[in-house]
């Protein structure tokens, strides 16, 4: 018998959401995810993935993973601390580094993971954080995990961080204090005010965490946001993915010798959760290594979305304030924008409906991903939906 209380807890809140429209059905995708995806017996142009560079669905990477395989087998046999360590991941962080223009890098088994791992590695609760009210979740889930006392800043406001900073620093309250923010904010593909972020780091001792998931690949010629202002030598902590632009699966930080020395003896997913495999170790590797020595993938990244982000601006479609290949389509009201991507899928496009409480109550909106796979003629083809669907539901 399943326990009473669970079930009755599951059942009155499943019913609850799907009252009121908020349980997400996981749509299935029957094809790899390229820049045109299969669902339910149909084509889609598809404008969702993380997949910036197309390199999810690489040969070269492809290759590299099936090769590791060949010769390391399927799995790393063991956490990282005892003898799941491969020189295949000894390789993917020696790139890493060299690639973050750091000392050392540390590689975690995903993004999210490097979250829960770095920070409580190094905060208890007699440190704080200043923590931008629109990070990432599991920074936020990471935060309290450290039992710090976390400090909301409002979204890239200097004039509320530099208080918030000075107040903590004198209240002489914390041993250590950190400011934490995402490089590339998911939502509205805005970039953090990293040079002034450092500024007031700077002043108040802060320790500074940069989150670059949305900025690895993307930004810097493709080394990330960090680099694109060119502070490498002034961010203690900087956390990337390998399962966004790099197409794989899992996450690192990257920094000074003895944060990475200290992150291998005391960040709990390193030491407790097994290795990432072989194969993703070894296409990651290749990913990074492409990236190294050639910028035109980034730049085709570049190209397709300036010409997709001016197509939806010109239509007179709201993109928001992104500065990065992110392109949110602001309708609004939340059923809308529902409606609006419904519509979207209808006509051929795959585009998610992002609402409240994602976003902000009364700013729902369709977040678009170009990457460096589409072409122009299916980038155009997308441009022309939208401007069918807008037209028929008085967007514009
Ligand atoms: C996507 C994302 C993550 C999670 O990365 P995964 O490798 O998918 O676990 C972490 N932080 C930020 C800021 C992200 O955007």
């Amino acid at each position: 018998m399943p326990n009473q209380n669970l079930q009755e807890f599951l059942l009155g809140h499943l019913n609850e959401l799907r009252k009121q429209g908020l349980y997400n059905e996981i749509d299935v995708v029957k094809s790899p995810n390229g820049p045109i995806i299969e669902l339910e017996g149909k084509k889609l142009i598809n404008l969702s993935s993380n997949n910036y560079l197309g390199l999810a669905t690489d040969e070269r990477l492809k290759e590299a993973a099936i090769e590791a395989i060949r010769e390391w087998g399927v799995g790393a046999g063991a956490v990282r601390t005892i003898n799941g360590t491969l020189s295949v991941h000894i390789q993917l962080e020696d790139r890493i580094a060299e690639f973050k223009g750091t000392e050392a890098a540390i590689a975690y088994q995903s993004g999210f993971n490097c979250n829960m791992a770095a920070i409580s590695a190094v905060l208890d609760q007699h440190d704080a954080i200043l923590s931008d009210e629109l990070n990432h979740a599991s920074i936020i889930d990471g935060c309290r995990l450290s039992k710090a006392r976390i400090i909301r800043v409002k979204h890239s406001d200097m004039i509320d961080l530099r208080r918030k900073a000075q107040e903590a620093k004198e209240s002489h309250q914390f041993n250590k204090i950190m400011v934490i923010t995402d490089g590339v904010f998911s939502m509205d593909g805005d970039m953090a005010k990293l040079p002034e972020i450092i500024e007031i780091a700077e002043k108040y001792d802060l320790i500074t965490y940069v989150d670059d998931a949305h900025g690895s690949g993307v930004l810097g010629a493709g080394a990330g946001t960090v680099k694109h202002f060119g502070l490498q030598d002034k961010v203690d902590f900087q956390i990337g993915t390998l399962s966004k632009a790099i197409g794989v699966v899992g996450g690192y930080v990257a920094g000074k010798k003895e944060l990475i020395d200290w992150l291998k003896v005391r960040s709990r997913p390193f030491l407790f959760s097994t290795a990432i495999s072989p194969a993703d170790a070894a296409a990651a590797t290749k990913a990074i290594e492409l990236l190294m020595k050639n910028k035109e993938l980034n730049e085709r990244l570049w190209a397709n979305s300036d010409y997709f982000k001016k197509g939806l601006k010109d239509l007179g479609f709201d993109i928001g304030m992104s500065e990065t290949p992110i392109t949110p389509c602001v309708i609004g009201d939340e059923n809308k924008t529902q409606q609006f991507s419904k519509r979207l899928y209808e006509e051929g496009v795959y585009a998610k409906a992002i609402v409240f409480p994602t976003v902000p109550k009364g700013t729902g909106r369709v977040r678009n991903m170009p990457t460096a796979a589409h072409t122009q003629a299916l980038l155009d083809q997308a441009i022309a939906i939208y401007a069918k669907v807008g037209k028929e539901l008085g967007i514009i």
